[in-house]
This record gives structure tokens, C-alpha cells and sequence, in this order.
């Protein structure tokens, strides 16, 4: 793996001055986010310091966006020689980085098009309109999402979304949305009704705890969706961009599976890794889909944002496909991943009190934890396993992402190199140990 050191930029704050950050937060932020303790100053590969020097392993990614870790050197490049030629240019002209970016997206799918926007929710919102588009002649706009889903935080995200807590205070959502359980293909069929126009599934769920959709239940829905004339569409927000160890995490799912020939969804939302940390998103769409030109559906006038494939941003995302393609970064992911989840499943043998297990696949994992109570060494007057390990592991020098109440997440760098991921494992271990 490239394992090349990258010396980090000094800190720009050379004083440990955690607290006067905070009270910045606290004075002129909107409290929205529940924050951990830390304040964070440079990166470099997958470790970042905090403002008083601290180092520490990043396993978290961004929640899955620093595809290829902090401060590489191919995307200062990018950002720095595009930014000389053009920084943005109005949608209303071409330009060559969201044309070649598009033909780069749909060369790792199907014949399809490609719409460029900022972030997963707007990705998700193209999805909606595609599929209120594709049912409207014939009075169809609803669509199916799964329980425990996640689909972004605009009014139509937190209306899709399968969890009760983001819709709480917001109501009334927006109409047509109805959920199903996850990986329960009867339960899809028989929530159809004749204003169904779509399902959407996330890939592998990630905020509802790292759950990959099975082989069966991607078939199917593809059967289903073909049987009803619906848009099988997929939220691969965060388990997509090579995560799973393929581009899209269905291609490995699917991978020798009989009667997986020719799978394809016929809509997919792009964000997180796309930019490595420059905000853009995206959506990929089928040419046909049940004799519709799906790919023609969004037609001139009918969809935009301002900032959407900008040169600068597409650009980045350019280099990023160059730098996972050059250094075979899925087949990292892929190995890396299984290392990391039999690891996983070895400290779930050996603490059995702490760890009950394994979840997901590639670098989209999951380390299932037992409730507060029952691990000895955790503080009874706080109730979330999760969020208790996850600040243990900051002490200790981790960066993981919590997701629920008993799922810690990894979501590393795609070029994060088997020594890290052992130390990271090392650390973990030492930390499950010390609970035991
Ligand atoms: C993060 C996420 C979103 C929302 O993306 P934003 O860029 O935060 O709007 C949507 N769907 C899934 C599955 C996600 O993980």
C-alpha cells in the first residue's frame, strides 16, 4: 500500500486551545451536532492531530468521505492546477472535468447519465423527482424505503428516511413515503400499492447500523420492480465508491451469485467518498428503464443547482477514480476489510461480554457491542455502549464513528495499509480488554 510518509503541516493553533474553540461552537454555532471533545488541527494519510498535538488513527474517514485520507498530495494537485484554469462555470455552458466525470461514473455501472449536485440529500432529492417524473401520467408518486434507513436531512431525506428521531419536530413530512423492513422482500411486495412508482434501499444501511442488503433481496426486488413497473432505486451515499471493495457495494454482493447476470438498479445517489472531502454528490440514471428513457426524464428546465459538477470539484473527483484505479485501492479495500473483520470476529470470541460481532463488508464495518449494562468496565450512568467506546478509543488514539446505541463503525481511507489497520486492531483490542 502506499505507505509513503507525508509530513504534516504545522499546526496553525500552537497552543492547546480546545476550550477557546469550543466556546466559539457554543457562542455562534447552531447546536445542531452532538460533538465529541475534540478539536482537530491537521491530518496527513489516515492519522489527524488535535490542536494540542495529539495524534490519532483515523478510522472514521470523515464518516466515509476521506477517501484517500487527509492532505493527499494528488488532490492538493488537482484543487491547486484547476483552480488556476477555472474554478466555476455556470451550468448554462460545457466544460470538460463534468463531462469526463460523468462518462468515468457510468463506465463503472450501466448505460446511463449523470447529474452533478453537492451532497448526498440533493442526490437523494434528484432521486425523488426522477421517480415523481417517471409515475406522474400515470398518478404514481410513492416511494417505498426501508425501516432503519437513512436518507439525508432536507425535508424530502428525513421524510424518506426510515427512523423516527429526525422526523420528530418537523412535521408534517412530505407526502408519499412509506417504509418496509429491510431485507424482507414479502414485505415490499405486499406494501406495493397502485401509487407506488419506487423503492429505494441503501446498499448496506449505515446510520441504522451497517446491514448489507442480500444477494436475495436485491434479486428480488429487481423481479418485483420489474413485475410493478417500479424504479429500483439505491442510496450509495455512503456504502458506495469502491467501500465495499467493488465500486457499487451490490457488485459484491452479487458477485457469483446464479442469476445475478446483468443486475443493474435503475437509479443510484452518489456523495461521501466522491470528493474525498470536497463537497460534491451525484446521480447516476439508467438509459432505459421498463421502455422509459430514464436517462432523458430530467429534460431541460426541469432540475438544476448552482454549484452542481463544478469544474474544481469534478477535477478532484477525477483524481481520485486516477489514484483508487493506479494503486488497486478496491482490492486494498477488500483485504484490508476481511482482515479487518476477522479481527473482529476474533476479539467477539475472545471478549464475548464486550463484542457480539462483525458487521458489514470491505471498509464499511460495524463492531457490535453488548448493551451498557452488561459490559463491566463502562459507566453505568451513560446508556449508549457506542458512544462510550468511541470516546474510550479517542482516549486511547482512534477515530471511530458510532451508529445506534451498540454499533461502532469503521469507515477508513480506501488506501489505509494493513499496518495501520493491524494497529488500529491493536488499539481496539487493548481498549475491549480494559472493559472486560
Ligand atoms: C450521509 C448520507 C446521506 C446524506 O448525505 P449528506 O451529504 O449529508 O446530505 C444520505 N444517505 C446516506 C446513506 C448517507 O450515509
Amino acid at each position: 500500500m502506499n505507505d509513503r510518509v507525508i509530513l504534516p503541516t504545522p499546526p496553525p493553533i500552537l497552543k492547546n486551545q480546545q476550550q477557546e474553540i469550543r466556546e466559539l461552537f457554543q457562542r455562534f454555532v447552531v447546536p445542531s451536532y452532538g460533538r465529541f471533545n475534540l478539536a482537530l488541527s491537521h491530518g496527513a494519510g489516515s492519522h489527524v492531530w488535535d490542536v494540542s498535538g495529539k495524534r490519532y488513527l483515523d478510522l472514521g474517514g470523515g464518516i466515509a468521505v476521506c477517501s484517500l485520507g487527509h492532505a493527499h498530495p494528488e488532490i492538493t494537485e488537482a484543487l491547486v492546477e484547476q483552480s488556476r484554469r477555472l474554478v466555476h462555470v455556470s451550468n448554462l455552458y460545457y466544460q470538460e472535468p463534468q463531462g469526463r466525470l460523468a462518462q468515468r461514473l457510468v463506465g463503472h455501472l450501466a448505460p446511463g447519465k449523470v447529474f452533478f449536485c453537492n451532497s448526498g440529500a440533493e442526490a437523494n432529492e434528484g432521486l425523488f423527482k426522477t421517480a415523481r417524473k417517471f409515475g406522474h401520467d400515470e398518478g404514481r408518486f410513492e416511494i417505498l424505503t426501508a425501516v432503519n434507513s437513512f436518507h439525508g436531512r432536507t425535508l424530502g431525506g428525513i421524510s424518506a428516511t426510515g427512523q423516527e428521531k429526525v422526523k420528530k419536530g418537523f412535521e408534517p413530512m412530505v407526502e408519499g413515503f412509506r417504509h418496509i423492513p429491510f431485507n424482507d422482500l414479502e414485505a415490499a411486495r405486499a406494501a406495493i400499492s397502485p401509487a407506488t412508482a419506487a423503492i429505494l434501499i441503501e446498499g448496506i444501511q449505515g446510520e441504522g447500523g451497517i446491514t448489507p442488503a442480500s444477494a436475495e433481496y436485491l434479486l428480488g426486488l429487481r423481479k418485483l420492480c420489474d413485475e410493478k413497473r417500479l424504479l429500483l432505486l439505491l442510496d450509495a451515499v455512503q456504502c458506495g465508491h469502491f467501500r465495499s471493495g467493488r465500486f457499487q457495494s451490490y457488485q459484491r454482493v452479487l458477485e457469483g451469485v446464479a442469476g445475478a447476470e446483468g443486475f443493474s438498479v435503475d437509479g443510484i445517489s452518489m456523495a461521501k467518498s466522491l470528493g474525498g472531502g470536497f463537497p460534491i454528490g451525484a446521480f447516476w440514471l439508467r438509459d432505459q428503464a421498463h421502455g422509459v428513457e430514464l436517462g432523458q426524464i430530467l429534460g431541460p428546465g426541469t432540475h438544476g443547482t448552482t454549484f452542481g459538477g463544478t469544474p474544481l470539484g469534478c477535477a478532484v473527483a477525477l483524481r481520485i477514480l486516477d489514484v483508487i484505479e493506479r494503486e488497486k485501492l478496491a482490492d486494498n479495500v477488500r483485504t484490508t476489510g476481511d482482515f479487518l473483520h476477522a479481527e473482529i470476529s476474533r476479539l467477539a470470541e475472545q471478549y464475548p461480554g464486550v463484542v457480539r460481532g462483525a458487521r458489514g463488508l470491505g471498509f464499511m464495518l460495524g463492531i457490535e457491542l453488548q448493551p451498557f449494562d452488561q459490559i463491566a468496565g463502562f459507566k453505568r450512568e451513560e446508556t449508549v455502549s457506542s458512544l462510550q467506546m468511541v470516546n474510550r478509543l479517542h482516549e486511547a488514539g482512534v477515530l471511530t464513528i458510532p451508529s445506534g446505541t451498540q454499533i461502532v463503525r469503521l469507515l477508513p481511507a480506501l488506501n489505509l495499509s494493513r499496518a495501520l489497520a493491524e494497529e488500529g486492531i491493536q488499539i481496539i483490542e487493548k481498549v475491549v480488554r480494559s472493559v472486560a
